[in-house]
């Protein structure tokens, strides 16, 4: 099973993954409407949204912790702070 390099999220199905392409690395959540990956600021937007939507969480709070948690993911190892 391969995991999303951007968002760490299991991808078990074709269409789980960019434009159902199964040699993309990058689930279709961390993918723009042309199939390219998104970059690290809107990962970062992506997952506090959802961490506040999904979980109640204070914003700031939640920021830090999509930051910490992208920044062990292949995507953004070189690119995180
Ligand atoms: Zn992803």
């Amino acid at each position: 099973m391969n995991h999303c390099i951007a968002c760490g999220m299991p991808m078990m199905r074709a269409e789980d993954h960019a434009l159902s392409d199964t040699s993309k690395e990058y689930c279709k959540h961390c993918a723009r409407p042309d199939g390219s990956m998104r970059s690290y600021d809107e990962a970062v937007v992506g997952m506090t949204q959802w961490m506040v939507r999904t979980q109640g969480i204070d914003a700031e709070v939640a920021k830090q912790m999509a930051v910490e948690t992208l920044k062990s993911l292949p995507a953004w190892k070189s690119t995180a702070t």
